[in-house]
């Protein structure tokens, strides 16, 4: 018996762990491969805010989870020793046409109002020079450029690494690989696994990625035909380059052109609601990789390390799925963060093991709440 069963070793599964450790909560999470085997185990990292136009309290949560993350992962690599390559190195969104200056120029003001925390404030300015030279190349910038200052860059892998390192420390949290869990019984609070093992918990947190939606929709009493969620694939690739890791990320129409440390860039992402094989790499990548050559000239001859893919889980309401189902008083999902996991998990992962502790979570939007998913469900 465990007071809590976390099923999935993705961001979300190990940041639950995390605090469900400083809860006290005797723990098992359960890996059906291995930790970061899923969307998690990717190359791209990018932490990019919200607009700054149009405030609300998705995009309040979301800033304050940015902002919160560069101190949550401090405190854990001076804990381990080990780094998860984060920088706040900010992002350039290049203006190729004189009306989107304009509209950055209404943004910039628009920052100045809303991204600041306490003494802390991030700006959003228009600018005509490059980070660089090349960084963006000229045309692409013809009005200029945004210079972002609130984004972020982690290296997905070695923040997996440091998560898992820092739940090794840990006297309540233990680990499972290569254990998958079959069924769920969440009235009886019982677990059976692929291998035949079973287990009792007083609670069970679904962060299986895009593999929570079946589990969801296995259950008894699923309130429609429809699915909770679904998976949309996407490629990415690191290439070599001898640049400063300190570089801004690009961002330009769904292109990211992210520096990480020891010369390794990393060009995301597709995305793609049908696929035949969910893992494979095709010209869509190469297309996109076209692209990013095309915008930083710098990255021209530059070699292809790896080509990566992996499916995001997008809920049935396009947000994160987070917190107590709606009919079963011991399951929770953590689950739906789509393109934007990093920025959010810690900051939902406090939430989630704060709800079983009796605390809501008021800042939580309410779309991101499980029972809000399920009422789309239910009128679907
Ligand atoms: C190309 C690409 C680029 C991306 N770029 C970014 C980015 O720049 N910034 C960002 O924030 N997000 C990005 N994302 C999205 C992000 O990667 C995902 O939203 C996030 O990783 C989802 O994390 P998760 O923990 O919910 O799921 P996952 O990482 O998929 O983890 C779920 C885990 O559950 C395990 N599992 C499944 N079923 C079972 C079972 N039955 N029993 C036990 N374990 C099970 C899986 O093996 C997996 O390890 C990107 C995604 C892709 C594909």
């Amino acid at each position: 018996m465990v007071d809590l069963l976390i099923v999935g070793g993705g961001i979300m599964g190990l940041w639950a762990a995390v605090m469900a450790d400083r809860a006290g909560l005797k723990t098992l999470l359960v890996e059906r491969d291995k930790i970061g085997a899923g969307a998690s185990g990717g190359v791209l990292g990018a932490l990019m805010p919200y607009m700054p136009d149009r405030w609300d309290d998705k995009k309040q949560f979301q800033f304050d989870a940015l902002v919160s993350l560069e101190r949550d992962i401090a405190t854990l690599e001076a804990q381990t020793g080990v780094s998860a390559g984060y920088r706040r190195s900010g992002r350039l969104i290049p203006l190729p046409k004189p009306h989107l200056r304009t509209i950055a120029l209404r943004h910039e003001q628009d920052a100045l109002v809303n991204w600041w925390l306490g003494d802390r404030r991030f700006f959003w300015h228009v600018q005509d020079s490059p980070a660089a030279a090349g960084w963006p190349e000229n045309e692409a910038m013809a009005s200029g450029v945004v210079f972002d200052t609130l984004a972020a860059r982690v290296d997905p892998r070695l923040l997996l690494a440091l998560l898992a390192r820092a739940l090794g420390q840990s006297r309540h949290v233990q680990i499972e690989e290569g254990r998958a869990l079959a069924g769920l019984d969440p009235v009886a609070g019982k677990a059976t696994f692929s291998d035949g093992y079973s287990l009792s918990f007083g609670a069970c947190i679904l962060a299986a990625g895009v593999d929570t939606f079946g589990h969801l929709d296995a259950l008894p009493d699923k309130p429609a035909a429809a699915s909770s969620g679904t998976a949309v694939k996407g490629q990415a690739a690191v290439l070599k380059a001898d640049l400063d890791s300190a570089l801004p990320v690009i961002f330009l129409d769904g292109l990211y052109v992210v520096p990480h440390d020891n010369g390794l860039v990393a060009v995301g992402s597709t995305s793609e609601n049908s696929f035949a094989d969910p893992v494979s790499n095709d010209h869509l990548l190469d297309d996109l990789l076209a692209r990013a050559r095309a915008v930083v000239p710098l990255l021209a001859d530059a070699p292809v390390v790896e080509r990566w893919a992996g499916l995001r889980p997008k809920a049935i309401g396009r947000d994160p799925m987070v917190g107590r189902h709606p009919d079963h008083q011991r399951l929770y999902t953590l689950t739906g963060g789509f393109k934007i996991s990093f920025g959010l998990a810690h900051r939902l992962a406090a939430s989630v093991i704060g709800e079983m502790a009796g605390q809501r979570d008021e800042a939580l939007p309410d779309s991101f709440r499980c029972a809000s998913h399920f009422s789309l469900l239910r009128a679907s």
